[in-house]
Parts: C-alpha cells; sequence; structure tokens
C-alpha cells in the first residue's frame, strides 16, 4: 500500500531546491476528509494499492515539468484530494498539478504523451532552458498510471498555464 500523502510532501519538499532556484512558489494542498468519518477511514484517507517508487517517478516527471515549463516568479500548485460518490463508481485519489507557464498548444495536445514527443519551443516562446529534454517523461507517466488502472488528462492555454489531473482508484476496501 502506498500513502500519496506520505508520497506528495517528499517529492514537493525535494522539488522545493528547483522551485526556490527559479523563484517559483510551489504549493501542496491536502483536502482533508469529512469531519464525520470514523478514524480508521481518516487514517487512510489518501492510501491506496500501488509502487511507491512507480508513484515516485510519476510525480516527479509531472511536477518537474510543470517548474521547467514554468518561468520564473511563477506558481504551481499541487492538490491531492479523494473522490467518492456514485459519480466515481470505486473511491479514487486526485492529484492536480496546475502551472502558471507557457502552456501547451491544442494542436500538440493529442501527441503529448508519445514518446520522444516535444513540443517545438518556438511555438511557446520557451526560454533556453526549457529547450533541453528527452520527451519521455510524459510516456513513462502515462505508463505508470495505467499501470494502476488510473487516468491522466490535461488542460492548457498557451501562456496562461497548465494542468494536468491523475486520477488513481484505490482498490482497497476502508
Ligand atoms: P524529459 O524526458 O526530460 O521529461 P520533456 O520534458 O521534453 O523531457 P515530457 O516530460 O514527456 O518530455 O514532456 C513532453 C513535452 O510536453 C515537453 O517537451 C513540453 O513541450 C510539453 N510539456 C510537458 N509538461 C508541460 C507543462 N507543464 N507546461 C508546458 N508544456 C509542457
Ligand atoms: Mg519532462
Amino acid at each position: 500500500t502506498c500513502p500519496l500523502d506520505a508520497l506528495l510532501m517528499e517529492v514537493v519538499e525535494e522539488q522545493q531546491l528547483v522551485a526556490k532556484e527559479k523563484e517559483i512558489t510551489l504549493t501542496l494542498n491536502l483536502v482533508d476528509p469529512p469531519l464525520e468519518i470514523e478514524p480508521e477511514l481518516q487514517e487512510n484517507w489518501f492510501t491506496l494499492l500501488g509502487n511507491w517508487d512507480q508513484l515516485v517517478r510519476l510525480c516527479t516527471n509531472l511536477i518537474g515539468n510543470a517548474l521547467q515549463y514554468t518561468s520564473t516568479q511563477g506558481e504551481v500548485q499541487v492538490e491531492l484530494a479523494r473522490l467518492s460518490g456514485v459519480r466515481y463508481g470505486v473511491a479514487c485519489l486526485q492529484i492536480k498539478i496546475t502551472d502558471t507557464g507557457v502552456g501547451i498548444p491544442p494542436e500538440s495536445l493529442p501527441r503529448l504523451f508519445d514518446r520522444f514527443y516535444r513540443v517545438d519551443p518556438a511555438r511557446t516562446h520557451q526560454s533556453r532552458e526549457t529547450t533541453t529534454g528527452s520527451g519521455l517523461g510524459l510516456a513513462i507517466a502515462q505508463a505508470i498510471v495505467e499501470h494502476h488502472q488510473g487516468q491522466i488528462q490535461v488542460d492548457s492555454i498557451v501562456g496562461e498555464g497548465t494542468t494536468f489531473t491523475v486520477i488513481l482508484p484505490i482498490t482497497l476496501e476502508y
């Protein structure tokens, strides 16, 4: 089992070094469980059945991208929430990573998760520091999400920012 709250705290803490260097505000928001639920469930609110190392890689790739493709003095917000209720069928955890970065043009979205795909830097007016990378990070992220039977989705506006949303089923009885 894997506590995603502890995992995200570790990853965010590690990435604070990068954020500080670029004067980017990096925050983590854990959306608290409702007060009325039992202590046992409170304790396991953010725990799912999953592979710690893979999920660290997933979160590191997404938060790393958010920092890389956001210019100095921007903002990166990470939010972890538990989704429940009939609408979602099984209980799920949702990670949202929102940045105020360069954004992704709509025509690039269909190929974004392809191996080696990178948005042409000229298209999004990226600075030199954002022009290196292998184009594998998101392909790996998607494979990890699929391995956990989850979903990954991206919303972006060029010049305003990008949000990656990952939804992972808990697949544990709590
Ligand atoms: P690496 O393999 O080192 O991560 P990369 O960052 O180029 O290289 P991916 O992480 O797969 O590769 O991302 C693919 C492309 O998607 C990036 O080159 C970039 O153009 C775009 N991209 C990814 N995340 C963001 C983001 N948060 N904001 C803007 N563009 C992004
Ligand atoms: Mg990357």
